[in-house]
């Protein structure tokens, strides 16, 4: 069985971003006057909401019930927030996982299409790339499947069907990389073989489904589907 696409989720996969985030959702809200602070713990619970608007809007819904922000307010939050994480990834604050940048390294060498399958939006996975490669996403990766494009978010499978339909691939032919239980999920919905390597906000959640649970990408060798197909696929 030949792979022909990697797919990778970017937040807590490619780099252990989501400090970076909490930080810059601190620093929006302080800009913004408004007395929230989401610190660690809190901001754990909060990851199990995919998306920035869409966790804002679990927070109010959580802390200040009956308190009512118009949708456009949360979107200029939002905007607000991806400046300003842009402005802490580009200034060279967050390191690529390891194992990442190898592994990128030689699914071009293998002429193993890449892909990027996030609910985080564009600008964030371009600041990511321009700081870790010089160049923005989409010279880095053929395919970018990345924020609001899918109508639902992880956990439901959108964006990697989305990203699958832009490669031309089937998922059986394709393998996704993912840190957290809802990235999981949605991957193994889309239909897809999936390699969980937890990350600093995901470790301690269930990744029973996983083909294959690495602590990182350093471990990682595509001979082990290859070689072992996991029950139900087809035979090399
Ligand atoms: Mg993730």
């Amino acid at each position: 069985m030949k792979t022909a696409a990697f797919i990778f989720d970017v937040d807590g996969t490619l780099a252990e971003t989501e400090e970076a985030h909490r930080q810059a959702f601190n620093a929006t809200f302080a800009a913004a006057g408004l007395d929230w602070h989401w610190d660690a713990p809190l901001y754990g619970e909060l990851l199990k909401v995919t998306g920035g608007k869409e966790r804002i809007r679990a927070f109010l819904e959580r802390a200040y019930p009956g308190v009512v922000m118009s949708d456009e307010s949360i979107v200029g939050l939002h905007r607000q927030k991806t400046k300003a994480y842009g402005d802490i990834i580009v200034g060279g604050g967050v390191p690529l996982r390891p194992g990442v940048r190898e592994l990128i390294q030689f699914a071009k060498l293998q002429g193993i299409k890449t892909a990027v399958a996030t609910t985080t939006n564009l600008p964030n996975v371009d600041a990511l790339c321009v700081a870790f490669w010089g160049e923005p996403a989409g010279a880095v990766f053929d395919v970018i499947a990345a924020g609001d494009e899918a109508p639902r978010k992880k956990p439901a499978p959108d964006i990697y069907t989305i990203a699958l339909d832009r490669l031309g691939l089937e998922p059986k032919d394709c393998i996704a990389f993912e840190d957290s239980r809802n990235g999981l999920l949605s991957a193994k919905s889309a239909g897809l073989r999936v390699v969980v390597t937890p990350s600093q906000y995901s470790t301690g959640e269930d990744f029973t489904e996983a083909d294959l649970c690495l602590p990182d990408l350093t471990g990682f060798d595509v001979a082990h589907f290859t070689r072992a197909p996991a029950e139900g696929l087809e035979n090399p």
